[in-house]
């Protein structure tokens, strides 16, 4: 729906581990805000090279069409380039801290966000700028993944494939990858590396 003349916009924040489903529920927000009849721009980063780089893609192989951009000042050109009403960003936390006043600038201009990103590292620390977004936001959902030993609510992922050089928080190709590189584990899990695999 369209903003009032002078209004804010809306943010909201989709947020979990990997596999959590936030790219379904991102798509599925999408689609049912298409058909209210919503302008929507659906923004990728450039870094995700799972799948092909103009859509967003889930675990799954459900897709969405959308624009890839490598930073957040291509983020924010795109957003000036066309007049949406919603945009909708996958893997936040590849944009950085940089991202938050980008998102308040598209509110300030009556423009509804959606923030859809990892909150936690695979380290299991927070993982900037999903916990600020989820402070500043309208609207949290909190997604959890199913622990692959045990099967309880898992808001964790870590790595099973071997770790590259850097930190957790590195934005680099090293949060990239799928069953083949990560686990979902809940917190009695979580940490015990390949050894609990069943
Ligand atoms: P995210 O964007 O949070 O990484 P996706 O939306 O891409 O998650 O994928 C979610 C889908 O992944 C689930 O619907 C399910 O089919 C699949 N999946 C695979 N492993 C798991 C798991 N351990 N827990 C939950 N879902 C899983
Ligand atoms: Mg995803």
């Amino acid at each position: 729906m369209h903003a009032p003349a002078g209004s804010c916009g809306r943010l909201e924040v989709i947020t979990g581990p990997m596999f959590s489903g936030k790219s379904e529920e991102l798509m599925r927000r999408v689609r049912r805000a298409r058909i209210a009849g919503v302008e929507a721009l659906v923004i990728s980063h450039s870094l995700d090279t799972r799948a092909e780089l103009s859509a967003v893609t889930s675990h799954i192989g459900v897709t969405v069409p959308a624009v890839p951009v490598g930073d957040v000042a291509s983020l924010a050109e795109a957003a000036r380039a066309e007049d949406v009403d919603l945009v909708a960003i996958d893997e936040a936390q590849f944009f950085g801290p940089d991202l938050v006043p980008a998102v308040e600038k598209l509110l300030s201009r009556g423009i509804d966000v959606i923030v859809e990103g990892l909150c936690v590292t695979f380290d299991g620390d927070p993982f900037e700028p999903l916990p600020t977004f989820m402070a500043l936001a309208e609207d949290v959902t909190k997604l959890t993944a199913v622990c692959t030993v045990c099967g309880r609510d898992a808001v964790f992922h870590e790595r099973i494939a071997a770790a590259p050089a850097g930190s957790a928080t590195d934005i680099d190709a090293s949060h990239i990858g799928g069953l083949d590189s990560y686990v979902a584990r809940c917190r009695e899990h979580f940490g015990h590396g390949t050894a609990t695999e069943p």
